[in-house]
């Protein structure tokens, strides 16, 4: 809360405000809300401190309508893998600090977010670190590699698993339908499948 105006000198609490407002983010106007103080004595405004970005909801909404990640799904991802800001720029080949930007809040471009979305995949992932093993401290590139090799191999047997289960695949021919028995031991397959393979995306 502020306390005081520096432009008249009005020395009580200054009033918090809500407006709405109205963005251009890349050409296309967007609603948001702007949080300010306002001086009671000589209409001053003052930014906020109440927590409330409008250019950050405009960007979230911006990323919404145009499917891009949001801000904390890059970083939930890159840390879920133990990789710092710099192992994944130069993973991706980005020499700025365009991550950490796009970590705290900067808007990305539509050829960023696609590398972004592209390196979330386990597989692809592993292409990149076994491209540029140096980027990534030894100890932890051999963890990657064997929990990103393991989780393709997780996710080729759960394709496989699926396949033979509904029989709409190609694992298994239609005439070897699947008995009881197997039935049985295949959904429990799939469950304790599932959690580790849903955990990659979540
Ligand atoms: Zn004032």
């Amino acid at each position: 809360m502020q306390e005081f105006c520096f432009n008249c000198d009005y020395e009580k609490e200054l009033q918090p405000k809500r407006e709405p407002v109205t963005i251009t983010v890349r050409g296309e106007p967007i609603s948001a809300t702007k949080e300010f103080y306002q001086c009671p004595n000589c209409g001053h405004a003052f930014t906020s401190s109440l927590g409330h970005d409008a250019l950050d909801e405009a960007y979230r909404e911006y990323r919404r309508r145009h499917g891009m990640l949001q801000p904390e799904e890059i970083r939930n991802w890159r840390t879920q893998y133990g990789l710092t800001q710099s192992e994944l720029s130069t993973l991706l080949g980005w020499l700025d600090p365009s991550l950490s930007k796009y970590e705290n809040g900067a808007l990305q471009e539509e050829t960023q977010d696609t590398l972004l979305k592209f390196a979330m995949e386990p597989i692809n992932l592993l292409q990149l670190i076994k491209r540029k093993p140096e980027a990534v401290a030894l100890d932890k590139r051999a963890r990657l590699i064997e929990q990103l090799s393991s989780n393709q191999s997780l996710a080729k047997h759960l394709e496989y698993l699926y396949a033979a289960y509904w029989g709409n695949g190609t694992a298994i021919s239609s005439e070897k339908k699947l008995d009881f028995e197997k039935k049985d031991f295949l959904i429990k397959q799939l469950q304790i499948l599932r959690p580790i393979s849903n955990s990659q995306f979540a």
